[in-house]
């Protein structure tokens, strides 16, 4: 491992545990957690214009506008702590217009490595249906894994393009999963 700071994409299902593993690799990594599913959902609680306008999209669980997600993102991006300690981003990029503005704005190598964490839709859909969110209404669920498998798949193959996309199963205890995760960004860091 190396000590520069890790600049990192996570991607996976709804479902597939992105959350719980972000919060472990922060943890081992340093790198500073940026989940827009979190900015937006801080957002709608403290009640701003904006956030009741995100809310909208999030409760039908329809994707924010693009053009919203980039400035969003540009702007946490260049912040002290992500440029000293690197990135952790979750949720971010979701279709492949945000995937061109992020390279546009870091450059291919401002990026380390884009993780994707695959879990079978069927198992994803019954983790859904055990948990409780508000959010989670069917057809909002239905809606997202639609809108991953249209819009953010391309996005995923987008960075095996450019040589920087992984694969890990994540079927398995959350140890078992963040030990592949440690393990390719050991490699390949
Ligand atoms: P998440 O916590 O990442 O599942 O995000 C919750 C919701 O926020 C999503 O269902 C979308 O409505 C919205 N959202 C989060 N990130 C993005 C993004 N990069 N682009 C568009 N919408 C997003």
């Amino acid at each position: 491992m190396s000590n520069n700071p890790l600049r990192l994409i996570i991607f996976g299902r709804q479902g597939a545990g992105k959350g719980t593993q972000c919060a472990l690799l922060i943890e081992r990594y340093g790198s500073v957690h940026i989940s827009t599913g979190d900015i937006l959902r801080a957002a709608v609680a403290e009640g701003t214009e904006f956030g009741r306008r995100a809310d909208d999209y999030m409760a039908a669980g329809n994707l924010v506008p693009d053009e919203v997600m980039i400035g969003i993102v540009k702007d946490r991006l260049a912040k002290d702590d992500v440029v000293a300690h690197g990135f952790l981003l979750d949720g971010f990029p979701r279709t492949e217009a945000q995937a061109q503005a992020l390279i546009d704005t870091l450059g291919e190598n401002g990026i380390d490595l884009a993780i994707d964490i695959d879990v079978p839709l069927e198992l994803v859909k019954e983790r859904i249906a055990g948990r409780n969110r508000a959010d989670d209404t069917a057809e909002a669920v239905e809606r997202r894994l639609a809108d991953y498998e249209a819009k953010t798949v391309p996005a995923v193959r987008w960075f095996a393009t450019i040589d920087k996309l992984v694969s890990i199963n994540g079927v398995g205890t959350e140890s078992e999963v963040f030990a592949r995760l440690t393990e390719v960004i050991d490699a390949h860091t």
